[in-house]
């Protein structure tokens, strides 16, 4: 296979794992923060299991990572470039920072988590 075609698969492999409308979700919900599921469960409204799912598919590409805590997991962004690409993409499309705060606010509506709670000195998830 020719070396150009080898690295626009790995570039539409990247773009393929971004195309799943949670999937991003999730990356904005996580920022450039650490967030437990409880987290991303507020801010998508969804259920654990979908949750998991697209978690799953974001660590085997090594564009989130996972650090478990006593019974809680958290998770983080490998590369926060990822949130500016997304971020310009939606600039492009029109979209304001103040319409992706649905994503990125904090404390979010409804959330129960340390991060969203900070008096809470464990996690309420
Ligand atoms: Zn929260």
């Amino acid at each position: 296979m020719n070396i150009s075609l080898l690295v626009s698969d790995q570039i539409a492999e990247f773009f393929e794992v971004l195309s799943v409308p949670t999937r991003l979700g999730i990356l904005l919900a996580i920022g450039e923060r650490e967030v437990c599921v409880c987290h991303l469960k507020a801010v998508l409204h969804l259920r654990q299991a979908a949750i998991s799912q697209h978690l799953q598919r974001l660590k085997q590409s090594q564009m989130v990572v996972a650090r478990r805590q006593g019974r809680f997991v958290y998770y983080r962004l490998k590369d926060p470039q990822v949130l500016s690409l997304i971020f310009d993409v939606a600039r492009m499309q029109g979209i304001s920072p103040e319409q992706m705060d649905v994503f990125t606010r904090v404390p979010a509506e409804g959330c129960l988590c340390s991060l969203c709670n900070p008096q809470n000195e464990k996690n309420m998830c």
